[in-house]
């Protein structure tokens, strides 16, 4: 019997699939966890920062408590870093957070969203989630098309969403091309810059888009300490945006949704410019490792800007599926993306050189 149960739209929800646990994967192939390599959900391969774990060593004596529900310590660091008021920040439980609170703020049933193909998969969630019409444009280059996604809105859109970099594919789309987005989107349409992989380009592509959210009041910035800072499984994420988008995202998000440790660990990370560095340096050699492989294996690859790499594993549309096995089989976890519409390829996060190294080895074998 059909479920019964809730709105049509909730019941049309594809659960999001996120990457295997090692545990599980021991489990399931009867390997050693500490042979497994795990590249698959672009989580920072050094960890937890030792800033964040001196600082939440601290914080645990606190934990008897309610966290500060106004966040106020990390949003003074984050307002400080950032060149805005403490009162133009949200935080998140995780930047998914951040993007299940704007959909739930700034639209109703009925009414629509725009985000691009191949773009982030908790866009779909967040749409489907409050009931809205998704109106996906197609990708160009695998990429954002921006002015297509400008056409696109109608005037029932409230939303739009922009990976940059995006995942899965690793695109990035110039700030010239974001700002001239920005002033043909109409004012009463929220744009969310997802901006998760900000921290992992090079010092001439980064650019201070909080600055950006001075000129646009319909511009709200997401940011995470999942990736870049090592802080995936505490869940911080923020936002940026003026007082009209805040105001009304405050109303929406839970009172104690970022727990005493993931403030105290966050605020740690975010002046640990050490850590920062030396992510980046290990991203940029990686990065490298794996794109000699693949072009000395004649594997087309998306060229990316983020901390992962999509790279097309066959022509037939079992592809994705079988090597990503073959990958399980040897102790290779890594991201299938069948459920991006991308069935011939696979993201592959970048780890630490040996890491890199392993599943190099692992993909010739399954290949051959
Ligand atoms: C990983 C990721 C996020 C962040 O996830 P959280 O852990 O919830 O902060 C947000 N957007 C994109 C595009 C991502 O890839």
């Amino acid at each position: 019997m059909p479920n019964q149960f809730g709105p049509e739209y909730v019941r049309a929800i594809a659960p999001y699939q996120a990457g295997k646990p090692i545990a599980e994967v021991a489990r399931e192939f009867g390997l050693d966890e500490a042979n497994i390599v795990k590249l698959a959900s672009n989580e920072n391969p050094f960890g937890v920062p030792e800033s964040s774990r001196h600082a939440m060593a601290m914080a645990v004596s606190e934990l008897g408590r309610y966290p500060d529900a106004n966040g106020f310590e990390l949003k003074a660091a984050l307002a400080e870093r950032y060149e805005v008021p403490a009162e133009w920040i949200t935080l998140g439980n995780g930047s998914n957070d951040i993007l299940e609170i704007a959909a739930h703020a700034f639209v109703q049933a009925g009414q629509s969203v725009v985000y691009s193909q191949y773009s982030f998969a908790v866009y779909a969630l967040a749409t489907q989630g409050v009931g809205a019409r998704a109106i996906v444009v197609p990708a160009r280059e695998y990429g954002h098309d921006l002015e297509a996604m400008a056409k696109a809105i109608t005037t029932d859109t409230r939303l739009v969403f922009i990976a940059n970099p995006n995942n899965p594919t690793g695109t990035f789309i110039a700030p010239a091309e974001i700002e001239a987005f920005l002033d043909l989107v109409p004012s009463s349409v929220v744009v969310v810059l997802d901006e998760a992989y900000n921290e992992f380009l090079s010092p001439e592509l980064q650019f201070e888009s909080a600055q950006w959210v001075r000129k646009y009041p319909n511009l709200l910035v997401s940011r995470t300490f999942s990736k870049a800072y090592g802080l995936a499984g505490l869940r911080v994420g923020f936002a940026i945006a003026q007082p009209a988008l805040t105001d009304l995202m405050n109303r929406i998000r839970q009172p104690f949704n970022v727990n005493s440790m993931a403030q105290a660990a966050a605020i740690a990370a975010l002046n640990d410019k050490a850590f920062l560095d030396k992510g980046a340096a290990n991203n940029a050699a990686g990065y490298c490792q794996f794109v000699e492989a693949f072009e000395e294996m004649g594997l087309e690859y998306v060229p990316s800007f983020g901390n992962f790499v999509l790279v097309r594993v066959g022509d037939d549309d079992g592809a994705g599926a079988r090597v990503n096995l073959a990958l399980l089989k040897q102790g290779v976890i890594v991201r299938p993306v069948g459920n991006y519409d991308l069935p011939r390829w696979l993201r592959i996060s970048i780890g630490l050189a040996r890491e890199n190294a392993v599943c190099i080895g692992a993909l010739k074998k399954a290949l051959s």
